[in-house]
């Protein structure tokens, strides 16, 4: 499929009770991308994912999987997609074969079309194949939902935080595998983390959701961009009376005698503030400068605005 393997509009989601968890988001995913979802706790991502999955009834709008109506296609549109959700809820009766064979039989997978055993050795399960699932880790249990979601060969794959709370082994071994089902398979994949790092290291796309709304959304590469702002971090061979001024620069004191010199890298070069610091008669021992990553466009993007 080229273009979008998903394509969101006018989502809403209202829960019995009033809590609007969605307001209206429209959002494309791209095929073939890593896309991430970022917002804080209780934004209304694993709302969104949920809804995808058809866990969840939406409200309104209208949601197009593999170019499938979720609506008018429930069937293939489910086909498209695996979910690895956030709770690790497994039927504590089966064991990780069981699991994914039952979880096959579900989509209607032939038998001979099942990959059961080569799914356990990608997610490093093959040993405990047939042990019972309430003898297995935390971590073992999200590896067997990373399994089952994969047993129908999903075009698009959607894990809900996924390394939240797993140890740094089980992450790195989770991202491997998912950066080899999108560069080997084409797999398109959505996932959801508070882990900035992890966004902006794994991810294509973003799209930041804050209460309900997409409040950004763009390459991670430009959404990075858009906050130009640079810090030069300058320690004096002594600490000056006074801190430098000029337009566009505004300087701080730090712990240690440092001097923090904010300003914007598309307005100001770093020469002029070094001139600008030289120029106040203060001799530079040490100079380093910090750049804004995705937690500032984050912090930027989600800082809660005042009622009015
Ligand atoms: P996130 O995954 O971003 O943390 P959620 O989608 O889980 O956010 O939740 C979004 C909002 O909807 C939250 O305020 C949450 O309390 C509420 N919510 C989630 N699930 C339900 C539910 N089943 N019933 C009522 N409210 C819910
Ligand atoms: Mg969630």
């Amino acid at each position: 499929m080229t273009g979008d393997a998903i394509r969101i509009e006018g989502l809403r989601k209202t829960y019995a009770g009033g809590k609007q968890a969605l307001k209206g988001v429209d959002l494309t995913v791209p095929t073939g991308s890593i896309f991430g979802l970022l917002g804080p706790n209780g934004a209304g991502k694993s709302t969104l994912i949920n809804i995808l999955a058809g866990l969840v009834v939406k409200s309104a709008g209208k949601v197009t999987i593999w170019g499938w109506d979720q609506d008018r296609n429930p069937r293939q549109s489910r086909a498209a997609i695996g979910i690895m959700p956030q709770e690790l809820n497994l039927d504590p009766f089966f064991t990780p074969r069981q699991a994914l064979e039952v979880q096959a039989g579900l989509y209607g997978v032939p038998k001979r079309l099942r990959r059961s055993d080569e799914i356990l050795g990608m997610v490093g399960l093959s040993d405990k194949a047939e042990a019972y699932a309430r003898t297995l880790s935390g971590g073992m249990r999200r590896r067997l939902l990373l399994g089952k979601a994969l047993v129908h060969a999903p075009h698009i794959l959607v894990l809900d935080e996924p390394t939240a709370g797993v140890d740094i082994e089980l992450r790195q071994m989770l991202w491997a595998n998912v950066r080899k089902l999108n560069r080997e398979r084409g797999m398109t994949i959505i996932l959801t983390t508070h882990y900035l790092e992890e966004a902006e290291e794994m991810c294509d796309e973003i799209a930041i959701i804050d209460q309900g709304a997409v409040v950004a959304r763009d390459s991670t590469r430009n959404l990075l961009g858009q906050l130009d702002a640079k810090t030069m971090v300058i320690q004096p061979e002594s600490p000056p009376d006074i801190l430098p001024q000029a337009p566009g620069i505004s300087a701080e004191r730090r712990e240690g005698g440092l001097i923090a010199l904010s300003y914007h890298a598309s307005q100001t070069a770093a020469e002029e503030v070094l001139e600008l610091v030289r120029g106040a008669g203060i001799r530079i021992r040490d100079v380093r400068t910090e750049q804004a990553d995705l937690e500032d466009v984050f912090l930027e993007l989600t800082r809660s605005t005042p009622a009015a």
